[in-house]
C-alpha cells in the first residue's frame, strides 16, 4: 500500500465520468488499497478514483476512523438506488482545500456497488455516511460538491479558489468533513 497523489481542483480529471470498472483484477485491488490509504493519511473520510488520477468507478469510504475502530468501505460501480428527506451538511473535498461550504443533500440513500470480492453489496445510509456516498459517487460523474451550492455562494467560492490556489489554503487540516 502506498500514499498517492490526490489530484487538486481545477484538473480536468475530476470533471471526466469516470469508467465503469469491468474486472476486479490485481490492479483494481491495489488501486482500492493505495486509495485507502491516502484517505486514511489525509486524512479524509472518502476519496474516489478520479481524485487519485484514475477516472474509474471505485470509492473508498470510512467514517468512523479516525475516532473509532477503521470500518472501510470499497465499492466498485457504486449507484445510489433510492433517496430519501433532505439533509444539509456542511463538506470539504480533499481536492478543494481550505474550501467548505453547507451542501443540500438526501438524508438516507440506499447504494448498490461490488466489493473487492466480488460480491454484491448494498448499503443503507444515512447522516455522515449517506453524505460521504453521494459527495464521492458525484465525483465519479464529473461533479464537486461547489456544483450543489446556490450560484450566488458558488460566486464568492471561485474567488476564494482563485485566492487559494494563489496563495494555498488557510487554516487547519481536518477540521472539517473532508471527502
Ligand atoms: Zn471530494
Amino acid at each position: 500500500m502506498s500514499v498517492v497523489k490526490i489530484f487538486l481542483y481545477p484538473d480536468p480529471i475530476l470533471r471526466a465520468k469516470a469508467k465503469e470498472i469491468e474486472d476486479i483484477d490485481e490492479r483494481v485491488v491495489r488501486l482500492a488499497e493505495d486509495m485507502a490509504e491516502t484517505m486514511y493519511v489525509a486524512p479524509g473520510v472518502g476519496l474516489a478514483a478520479p481524485q487519485v488520477g484514475v477516472s474509474e468507478r471505485l470509492i473508498v469510504v470510512d467514517v468512523r476512523y479516525p475516532e473509532g475502530e477503521k470500518e472501510l468501505i470499497t465499492l466498485i460501480n457504486p449507484e445510489i438506488l433510492e433517496v430519501e428527506g433532505k439533509v444539509n451538511w456542511e463538506e470539504g473535498c480533499l481536492s478543494l482545500p481550505g474550501i467548505k461550504e453547507q451542501v443540500a443533500r438526501a438524508e438516507r440513500v440506499l447504494v448498490r456497488g461490488y466489493d473487492l470480492n466480488e460480491k454484491e453489496r448494498q448499503i443503507e445510509a444515512e447522516g455522515l455516511l449517506a453524505v460521504a456516498l453521494q459527495h464521492e459517487i458525484d465525483h465519479l460523474d464529473g461533479i464537486l460538491f461547489i456544483d450543489r451550492i446556490s450560484r450566488l455562494k458558488r460566486g464568492i467560492i471561485q474567488r476564494k479558489i482563485r485566492k487559494i490556489m494563489r496563495e494555498g489554503p488557510e487554516g487547519g487540516k481536518g477540521d472539517y468533513n473532508l471527502f
